[in-house]
């Protein structure tokens, strides 16, 4: 695309936001805001909201954003990426960390930092991504920030303008402070140098939520609202449960009061959590989003909690899919990976949510976990079927059958988990146990196979466990632009 084309897709994609910030442009030192994607995915991550609220309410910053989708100019301003003081990498996926770098090549800013001066801006990298594992950015980012962004990001935005954004400086200041991971040279012993994340024991204040609004979204038009952060449950696979605690939630008041403040803009909110159905006061706001004649939706459900008021405030707002994530369909091995739930519970949370208007299902499964066998991976075809077989038992009442969407990943061993130091098995291994699995469920009608890339899922494992060397990855992916395959063949050879 043309600088004048993305300009005018710019334009075209501001026309239809509500929320939009601008502020005067080389008024004030400015954050880029970089999402390391492109811009459907951005709009619906409140990461993102987040640093744009935080910055440009400060009368002393202005934040300007940036996608992948669009070459590295910003949207309010149209100014270059090379232009702006600190770049913030908001970084929800490890496979993400390649469009950081690729954002910096585009924009003429060598990605790896032993190639900037003092006159580059100072480049930052947070998010769960690298919160689990900063290794694979060593060699690129300035600053690493590990946890909660509410204790972190103020702290380095007061030391720029303390510091009047002299870098040694900054990096001076924050180098071992709690939540900053400031890298030092190239003979650095890294890992010991780590420092704890930043945890928001008390989440006080208001939820974060969307600034912006936009149509052109995985969720349209929609506020998005934090409901809690961690996670209660300790499923042995997973990243979130064993490494972000404690589990807190924010408070019916603070919750609703976000949708009073938000009416003007929308009557549309999206709940976000990784375990939405363990806040203690979710029927309530649910049946206060009821009374209020607003349309909720979900990021997921767990099936074991599937109240009432859920599935009503669900089907009052036109949801006509119900996701959840049995994972497996055996119980037995289920319960081995600590995810307290039975598949008698997923059939009867389908069954109700079914009666009650939901049309279409969307099941998440994870294929590759230690322990897995062909008994395990035909125990998840059979919980599909008997899924299907009351789907289509519902449809036919109501005169339309709706569509299951199986939906695999593969498993990524996690820093910090039971699972942390179990293998991944080989790539042809992974492909054969999605075969396996999608040849169960091929003659099944009404079911959508949802395939995962084996190739994604080795080089996220390298990833999100590995040391320094994996910026190797990296770095062939950007240069020669490659796909992950290939990229992972050079790392191996
Ligand atoms: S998989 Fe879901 S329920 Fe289990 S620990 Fe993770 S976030 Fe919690």
């Amino acid at each position: 695309m043309t600088s004048y084309s993305q300009r005018s897709a710019i334009g075209r994609l501001l026309t239809k936001e509500r929320g939009t910030i601008y502020k005067v442009f080389g008024s004030l030192p400015s954050a880029a805001i970089c999402f390391p994607n492109i811009y459907r995915l951005g709009a619906s991550n409140l990461g993102l909201h987040f640093l744009y609220q935080t910055v440009n309410s400060r009368s002393d910053f202005l934040g300007e954003r940036f996608f992948c989708d669009f070459q590295p100019i910003s949207l309010e301003n149209c100014q270059p990426l090379n232009r702006f003081n600190i770049i913030l990498f908001p970084i929800p996926y490890e496979l993400d960390f390649a469009n950081c770098l690729e954002m910096l090549h585009c924009a003429g800013i060598p990605p790896l930092r032993k190639d900037r001066t003092e006159a580059h801006p100072i480049i930052c990298a947070g998010g769960v991504a690298v919160t689990m594992n900063p290794l694979p950015l060593y060699d690129f980012m300035d600053i690493m920030v590990l946890g909660d962004g509410e204790l972190t990001l103020p702290v380095l935005l007061d030391t720029f303008i303390g510091t009047k954004g002299k870098k040694q400086e900054i990096l001076q200041t924050l180098r071992g402070d709690t939540g900053f991971f400031v890298p030092g040279d190239e003979h650095d012993d890294e890992i010991s140098k780590i420092p704890r994340r930043a945890i928001y024991h008390d989440l006080i204040g208001p939820p974060i939520s969307s600034v912006f609004l936009t149509p052109e979204t995985e969720f349209p038009d929609t506020c998005l609202l934090e409901m809690t952060r961690g996670c209660p449950y300790n499923c042995a696979f997973c990243y979130i449960g064993h490494n972000q605690k404690p589990f807190r939630f924010h408070h019916f008041e603070s919750i609703t009061q976000v949708m009073k403040d938000k009416s003007s803009m929308t009557n549309r909110f999206g709940l976000i959590s990784s375990a939405v159905t363990a806040h203690p006061e979710l029927d309530k706001i649910c049946e206060y989003a009821m009374r209020e004649r607003l349309d909720i939706s979900f990021s997921s459900l767990r099936a074991d909690h599937l109240s009432d008021p859920v599935i009503g405030i669900l089907i009052q707002s036109g949801q006509r899919t119900l996701t959840l994530a049995p994972e497996t369909g055996s119980d037995e091995f289920r319960n081995a990976l600590a995810k307290s739930m039975t598949n008698d519970e997923i059939l009867d949370a389908v069954a109700r949510g079914l009666k009650a208007g939901i049309v279409n299902l969307k099941l998440y499964f994870i294929l590759g976990l230690p322990g897995e066998g062909a008994g395990e991976i035909e125990a998840s075809a059979e919980l599909v079927r008997k899924i299907q077989r009351i789907l289509v038992e519902e449809g036919r009442k109501r005169g339309h059958i709706g569509e299951i969407i199986v939906a695999v990943s593969f498993f990524v061993p996690k820093p910090g988990t039971p699972f942390a130091a179990k293998p991944q098995p080989g790539i042809s291994d992974l492909k054969k146990r999605q075969q396996r699995f999608h040849a169960s469920l091929r003659a099944l009608p009404h079911v959508r196979f949802q395939p995962a890339d084996p190739y994604e899922a080795a080089v996220q494992m390298r990833l999100s466990c590995g040391g320094r060397d994996t910026a190797k990855i990296l770095l062939n992916k950007i240069k020669g632009r490659l796909s992950w395959k290939t990229a992972l063949g050079l790392f191996k050879t």
